[in-house]
């Protein structure tokens, strides 16, 4: 009834006719020697794990939840089976380096897989989300002596990473983290305080978890600046356990699968990865590729949703004798699940291809681009996506009418399972105003002109192919509101300091539906070709709805923006003691 089939030609259709993967590959000696064959089995076999081994445990799961006593947590019935399979497939390390255990495959190839991981079973997926992410941190900060010790165990995933930010006080604002660090012997520190939310913080799928932690050395300024990473791993090299306890587990709305712990380091041994105060440059090595995995949930919920509500809509016949599918509020409904599914595929592969590029280009100025695009794209693909995710899955469950509302047809549990991609990571509007103030307006706009103008080489493009043009015009009218806005904000904000802050959302949705209008046209421009061929008339009907149905959200999007006579009231409303 509620079930997960990997799509698997879309995905290569984004990946070879969209993107031109296998030039892209050829022109990075890593991946030199991989072509479209090999990837594709590589994506069945994918596809084989998740819609075969993950989605089967996912709603079980999901009303089991995991335990927690004394200390330990046991996950839900199969977790553990899954994971020894995941292990023993060898999709651990997929895109780690061979030369410390993994695969060496690119970030375009894992953002696909990790689609199908949280579409199939988002629950069950957190526990090894964070695990590339670590190794590359790792990797990039870690001392001789911690590289030797963790990395393979990292990439073989016989060891899961946890990720310890936030404490009861501390959420977005990390600069009021309390946890201690005190120098200990040999080069080691010992870690005091208590981190909550921790997914992962404690399970039976290892034997060993590696705790990265945020904590305070003594002599640490006050701030984020004084912020410093440790190590501390669950089993001590000597076999011995660490002074580190999980306190208890979150009853909460979604992702019941996934243990979110609270916990407690009680003097606890750990290293420094990275160098003292410098904790937050180190774990940003994660952020990218943490959050782009996360706006890849926000896109897996969507398909999953898309895919079963269409199932349903063709079977559940009301009115006349006509399956609901006929109805035109459902097809409005389908279709608009489906140009955004399609639509966010292109740009989270375009934007895991420019990471890919990013690490492993041989020339640095492509490796400097691809890193300054990256940093664009990475809050819109979190932000955007998340909500998208959410939202599409809420509007999905409408075509279930009442059974949408009970357990067994699935979609209920989407909806809740989508909803903490908003939060984590980087709440949606912390990642907007990363975007708009950081990354926007503090070059001068520079860095979106860059990414405007790849876009404008696409509109060129399309204006070229009658059949398509009107997607030029579209792109080309997005691209100029979001100059125009940018062009605004840059000269109003030194009056106005709030301004940015209030409308940072509207912007953010802006550039989400600017970037669409781009994958858009750049999927019926890959499609055109193939006219006639009912598979690819549907990849551009989904296309020209997406740009004649969604698109218009960005013309209000913007008008707020610019819309600075309406003032946010000085205040919360009243009413608080
Ligand atoms: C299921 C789950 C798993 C998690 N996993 C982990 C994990 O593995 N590791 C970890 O360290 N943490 C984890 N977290 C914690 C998560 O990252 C935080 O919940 C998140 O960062 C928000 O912090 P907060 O909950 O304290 O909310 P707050 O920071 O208190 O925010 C509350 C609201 O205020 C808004 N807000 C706050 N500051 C600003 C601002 N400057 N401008 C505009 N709006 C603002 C926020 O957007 C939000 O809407 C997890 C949380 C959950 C629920």
């Amino acid at each position: 009834m509620w079930t997960y089939t990997p799509p698997l030609r879309d995905m290569q259709f984004v990946m070879h006719d969209v993107l031109g993967a296998e030039s892209g590959w050829r022109e990075i000696p890593a991946f030199a020697e991989l072509d479209a064959g090999t990837a594709g089995q590589v994506l069945e076999e994918a596809g084989k794990f998740a819609s075969g081994i993950l989605a089967p445990i996912n709603s079980a799961a999901d009303l089991q939840g995991c335990t927690w006593r004394d200390g330990t947590v046991t996950t839900p019935d199969g977790y553990r089976e899954a994971y020894r399979a995941y292990v023993d497939g060898g999709w651990a390390g997929l895109p780690c380096e061979p030369e410390h255990g993994g695969q060496g495959l690119p970030l375009l190839l894992n953002a696909a897989f990790n689609e199908m991981l949280a579409a199939a079973n988002h629950g069950w997926t957190m526990y090894p989300a964070l695990l590339h992410g670590a190794f590359e941190c790792l990797k990039a900060h870690g001392s001789e002596e911690l590289k030797e010790r963790y990395l393979r165990k990292i990439a073989s995933g016989e060891w899961l990473v946890t990720m310890n930010l936030t404490e009861p006080q501390a959420g977005s604002d990390l600069a009021l983290v309390r946890t201690k660090a005190e120098p200990a012997a040999q080069d080691s520190f010992r870690i005091t305080g208590t981190k909550i939310f921790i997914s992962g913080g404690d399970h039976d799928l290892t034997d060993n978890i590696v705790h990265l932690v945020l904590a305070r050395l003594p002599d640490s300024p006050a701030g984020t600046r004084g912020l410093s990473l440790l190590l501390a791993p669950k089993v001590l090299p000597d076999g011995s356990r660490n002074r580190i306890r999980c306190d208890g587990i979150e009853k909460k709305m979604g992702i019941k699968g996934s243990a979110t712990c609270v916990m407690s380091f009680e003097g606890a041994t750990g290293w420094l990865v990275g160098e003292p105060h410098r904790g937050l440059a180190a774990m940003f090595v994660m952020m990218n590729s943490a959050r782009l995995h996360v706006g890849l949930q926000g896109l897996g919920h969507l398909e999953m949703a898309q895919q079963n509500a269409l199932v349903y809509a063709h079977e559940r016949v009301q009115g006349r004798g006509s399956a609901i599918a006929t109805h035109p509020a459902v097809r409005r409904t389908l279709w608009s699940l489906r140009a955004l599914v399609e639509g966010e595929r292109v740009i989270a592969y375009w934007t895991a291809q420019l990471l890919d590029e990013a690490h492993h280009h041989p020339d640095a100025q492509r490796r400097a681009r691809a890193d300054g695009l990256v940093g664009l794209l990475t809050p819109v693909v979190k932000a955007f996506f998340t909500e998208n995710g959410h939202r599409g899955a809420d509007e999905a469950l409408q075509v279930w009418g009442g059974y949408g509302y009970v357990h067994e047809y699935g979609i209920e549990q989407t909806v809740r399972d989508s909803r903490i991609a908003m939060i984590y990571e980087g709440t949606n509007e912390i990642q907007a105003i990363d975007l708009l103030a950081r990354k926007v307006l503090d070059d001068g706009g520079a860095r979106l002109h860059a990414l405007l103008a790849v876009l404008e080489e696409e509109a060129d493009a399309a204006g070229q192919a009658p059949a398509i043009a009107e997607f030029a015009g579209a792109l080309r009218a997005q691209t100029a509101a979001a100059r125009a806005a940018t062009a605004a904000l840059l000269e109003g904000r030194g009056a106005d300091a709030e301004w940015p802050l209030r409308v940072a959302d509207d912007f953010l949705r802006g550039l989400g539906l600017t970037l669409l209008a781009w994958a858009w046209a750049r999927s019926a421009r890959a499609a055109l070709p193939h006219a006639g061929d009912a598979w690819f008339d549907d990849k551009l009907r989904a296309a020209r709805y997406g740009v004649q149905w969604l698109l218009p959200e960005a013309a209000w999007r913007w008008s707020r923006v610019h819309a600075r006579g309406a003032q946010l009231p000085a205040a919360a409303p009243a009413g608080h003691p």
